[in-house]
């Protein structure tokens, strides 16, 4: 009896406690659905959860993320990002694994050239957290994510396009790998005469506030490039203070802050969601950047918000909003030179 009830209190485990370390959070981060229900108060049963979902694209969520759900509300916008439901297995059509072109434009060395002037290195495959709306949730990463071996042609190709002024590490996403895997990457990029900005797209400044430590944060700035980082947050409420915290240090130590959204029906497609939630970023010292339409990956179709509905979110915002809290709605079409705004 006194063993099951203390059992129980070490196993109901609540928001990380800022000592644990970001490693041991991201392994302790919820893989399931009912552990998940059961922390926030939630009966599984009566929600439309799928787990032949979940088996297609596994449920991962960091406690810390969690944290800012409101226990017992199924309707939440945090925990609608993240859980696996019945509506994923739906077809829609228009919806396919690769929307964007990626595969078509991956290099064998886990590089991804599209656009001029800038390059996309495919780190890893993982993400701290998986989102349900992603368009990578169909990517076979095993094929093209940077290994070992595939790190000197990556940087053989950088190093040889000298049009290249700019290197995006992206994923998955690029700050689960450890501090001495992105310090060896930064050396070999610092080292690259052409690339003058360093740019990190990640999601784990919201999701895992602990990976922004004193020693990444050094890193960073020990860089000579610039460091640009754009964050992923797409509702005010993942804005908790210790991701204020986390944000602000990297800024103190010169990183460049950007967010990018997506527009996610149910959770952020109503335009006080909105200005509420770029009126977070910026206290916090982000800047917006861009706000994407959906990618047409396959499961992802319940979340899709009309054009149409989206510009007149976006004219509620710039009525609202000082010009550069406006962020950019753009959609990514397959073949295209940029990003395309929306307009
Ligand atoms: C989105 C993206 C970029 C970055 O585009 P920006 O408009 O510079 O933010 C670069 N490469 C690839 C492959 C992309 O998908
Ligand atoms: S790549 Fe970004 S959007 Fe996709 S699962 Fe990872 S963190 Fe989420």
């Amino acid at each position: 009896m006194v063993i099951n009830t203390f059992i129980d209190a070490m196993t109901d485990i609540d928001p990380p406690l800022p000592e644990k370390n970001w490693q041991r959070q991201l392994a302790e981060a919820f893989d399931n659905i009912s552990d998940l229900c059961r922390y926030l108060e939630l009966d599984s049963e009566s929600l439309p959860v799928s787990a032949a979902a979940a088996a297609d694209f596994p449920l991962r969520v960091p406690r810390a993320f969690a944290a800012n759900m409101e226990k017992g509300n199924a309707d939440d916008p945090l925990l609608r990002q993240v859980l696996p439901i019945d509506d994923e297995t739906a077809t829609y059509p228009g919806y396919s694994a690769d929307p964007v072109g990626d595969l078509a434009a991956a290099h064998a060395n886990a590089i991804i050239h599209k656009y001029r002037g800038r390059a996309l290195m495919i780190n890893t495959g993982s993400c701290a957290i998986n989102c349900r709306y992603c368009f990578r949730r169909n990517f076979p990463y095993a094929d093209y994510r940077l290994t070992g071996q595939k790190l000197d042609p990556a940087l053989a190709y950088l190093r040889a396009d000298t049009t290249l002024s700019e290197v995006i590490l992206s994923g998955g996403d690029p700050l689960v790998l450890s501090d001495d895997k992105l310090q060896h990457l930064f050396e070999q990029l610092n080292g690259i005469g052409h690339v003058r900005r360093i740019r990190i797209h990640s999601r784990l400044p919201i999701v895992l506030p602990a990976r922004v430590t004193d020693a990444l944060c050094e890193l960073l700035a020990a860089s000579p490039k610039t460091v640009v980082m754009v964050v992923h947050c797409n509702h005010a409420n993942e804005i908790a203070p210790n991701v204020i915290d986390a944000c602000r240090k990297l800024k103190h130590h010169g990183i460049v802050l950007f967010n990018q959204a997506v527009l996610l029906k149910g959770v952020n497609d109503d335009a006080e969601t909105l200005i509420r939630l770029h009126e977070a970023l910026f206290a916090t010292g982000i800047v917006p950047y861009y706000l994407h339409l959906l990618d047409r990956a396959k499961g992802v179709g319940h979340f899709d918000v009309s054009e149409t509905d989206a510009l007149v979110l976006m004219d509620t915002l710039r009525q609202t909003l000082p010009g550069y809290l406006v962020p950019k709605l753009v959609k990514e079409v397959a073949g295209a030179p940029a990003k395309l705004p929306v307009a």
